[in-house]
Formats: C-alpha cells, structure tokens, sequence
C-alpha cells in the first residue's frame, strides 16, 4: 500500500514548486500576512514555509497526514468548489509519502506549541526509539511546514533533477504569482543560508508595488487595469495588462480562477492572438488575469495531477475577456 501511495504522491508533487504551491495556498487559507520559505537546493533539499496563520490544534495533528484530512469541506458544495484552495486534504499526506515531514504549529489558545514528524502519511518518532506523539516546544502562533530531502524515496526522480537553480526559479515563480494576487501579505523567499533574501514583499504594498517588485519597473509602468464581467456566463474578471509600448520575448501569464493560480492554454493562446496585431513580431505580453467564475461552472473533475483547468462556456468567457483587453490596447496611445 505504501508503494501505491508512493507512486500516487509523486504525480500530485511532481517537483518542489508543487509542493510549495500547496503549502502556501495553505498558509494563505490560514489567514497569515506573513509568509516565509526558505530552500535549499532549489526546494530538494530543503522547503520550508513559516507562516503567522490560525495554526493547528495539536488534536488535529494525528490525522493531519491522512489522505483526505481537511478542515476546508463543509459540504458537498464545497467538493465542488475550487474556491477553496487545496485538493480535498491530499497535500500533506503526498508530502509525507515522498519527504521527511515536520509540522511546527501554535493555535491562539494554547499556551506552547507542538511539534510533530511524519512519514508515509502518520506521525513518525524524530529518532528511533522515541515516541511518535506531538511534543510540546516553544514556538509562535502560526505554522511551519518543514520539508526535506524531497524522493528521497524515489532516486530516479530524484536524479532526474540537473540543476537545483532550475528547481530553484520555478518555486522562485510560484511564490511571485501568489506574492502579487495576494495584497496584504507579506511574502519573502531565501536559500539557506544565504544572506539577503530572493524575494519579499511586504503586507503594505499595492498591486502595481507588487508587480513591479516581481516581474520588474518595465513591466509596471506600461500596464492598464482593467475589469470586465458578464452575469449571463457567470463571471467577473480582473487584473492588469501590459499595453503596446511593453513586448517581451514569452508571454507572462498568471491566471487566477477563484483565488488559485492555474494553467490555462486556452486563456493564453487566445491572449497572444489578442495582442498580435498591437505589438511588433515575436513580442509578447504580461497578463495578470483574475477569474471570479461560478465554482459550480468550474471542471470539477481537476485532478491534482493535471494542471490544467477548464470550465463551462470557456470559449465564450475568453472571448469576452480578450475583447476587452483589444478595446483597451486600442484605445491606449503608443
Ligand atoms: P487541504 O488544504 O485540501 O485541506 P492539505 O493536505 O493541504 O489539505 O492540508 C490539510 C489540513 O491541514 C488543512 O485542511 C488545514 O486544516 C491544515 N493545515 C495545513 N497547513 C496549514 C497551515 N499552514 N496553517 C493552518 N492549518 C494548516
Ligand atoms: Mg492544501
């Protein structure tokens, strides 16, 4: 059974930016405004995630690496719902089946926090011959997730990684994408070990700030907000776009459906056919698009390990969507 989950894991975290996708959704979902990583080797070695959320109450802690374990479903609805981050309780229990796990956490009701180490899904002693149980240590309120030494337990994977600095630019790109959808929090990413950090950002700074911290001032000054929305398919979107002045060699794309970052090649094939006739040959855009669309009319049917996601009448919404960033483009002077 372990094999299975093994296998199952390695799909949903194929590498270290699915994992700290899912650990910062978490952090986020926990109400922090502050949140910190800290990696090493790119995230196989080490991932850490520290944040001042709600926490976890150390009655929980026993079950927290079981698959399904979550504090986010209330209701069917909410199976339903990729408004809520997270897939249904799958994060911790994968991580736990391909890393070492420890989970450092303080609830605002009690008076210490609890530590706790897990492997294959339950509470594992720190050293051998120890007990498994949570054992209390002192600790602010908040979580911290630690991951290390990622398939250890899998060497061909793990070996199929060529350059940590890779690994490294990827987790580097997850937490820009969340560090600009989420005003209010602060965000900050550093190697081990390393003075100054990568990245950071902090709880104050505005959207624009944001963007420009992440993706750079020229990508800042050329952008339109916009918002366009349509109660017939049942959406709103949101965000920024660069306008005809700005052309880069790569799209940037980051798209939010319901709060969660996602893939979409739909949304962004039609985005660089949108901006093909404003910007010149081979120039691309920066897009940051926000979907609010009905949960209901979002694929139900993502599965952790596909990254892509679909939802009802998407032919129609893009269209919408795209017209309105082609009135803009056309309206702004170059
Ligand atoms: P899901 O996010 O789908 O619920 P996860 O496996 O990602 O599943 O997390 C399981 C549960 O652990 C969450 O529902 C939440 O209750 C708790 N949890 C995980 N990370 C944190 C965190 N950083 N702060 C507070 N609670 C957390
Ligand atoms: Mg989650």
């Amino acid at each position: 059974l372990d094999v299975v989950n093994k296998i199952a894991a390695g799909e949903i975290i194929v590498a270290p930016m699915h994992a700290l996708k899912e650990l910062l959704e978490n952090s986020v979902d926990a109400g922090s405004t502050i949140v910190e990583v800290v990696v090493k080797e790119g995230g196989l070695k080490l991932l850490q995630i520290t944040d001042n959320g709600h926490g976890i109450e150390a009655n929980d802690l026993p079950i927290l690496c079981e698959r399904f374990t979550t504090s986010k479903l209330q209701n069917f609805e909410d199976l339903m719902s990729i408004g809520t981050y997270g897939f249904r309780g799958e994060a911790l229990a994968s991580i736990s089946h391909i890393a070492h796990l420890k989970v450092t956490t303080r609830t605002a009701n009690s008076s210490c926090a609890w530590q706790a180490f897990y492997a294959d899904g339950k509470l594992t002693p720190s050293k051998p011959g120890q007990s498994a149980d949570p054992k209390p240590t002192a600790g602010r309120l908040g979580t911290q997730i630690t991951v290390e030494d990622l398939f250890y337990n899998i060497p061909n994977r793990r070996r199929a990684f060529r350059s940590p600095s890779e690994e490294y630019a990827k987790v580097l790109d997850v937490i820009t994408r969340y560090a600009v959808h989420r005003e209010g929090v602060a965000f900050s990413i550093k190697k081990y070990g390393e003075s100054g950090t990568g990245f950071s950002v902090a709880a104050a700074a505005t959207k624009i700030d944001r963007i420009k911290q992440a993706y750079g001032g020229a990508v800042a000054k050329e952008l339109m907000e916009f918002e366009v929305g349509d109660d017939k398919w049942g959406f709103k979107a949101s965000g920024y776009a660069t306008n005809a002045n700005y052309s880069v060699k790569r799209t940037t794309l980051l798209l939010f459906i319901n709060n969660r970052s996602v893939e979409s090649s739909a949304v962004k094939k039609a985005i660089e056919q949108t901006y093909q006739m404003f910007l010149p040959k081979g120039g691309h855009p920066f897009v940051y698009l926000c979907l609010e669309i009905d949960p209901g009319r979002v694929d139900v049917n993502v599965h952790p390990t596909k990254r892509e996601v679909h939802f009802l009448n998407e032919d129609e919404i893009v269209e919408l969507v795209c017209d309105h960033l082609r009135e803009s483009l056309a309206k702004v002077d170059t």
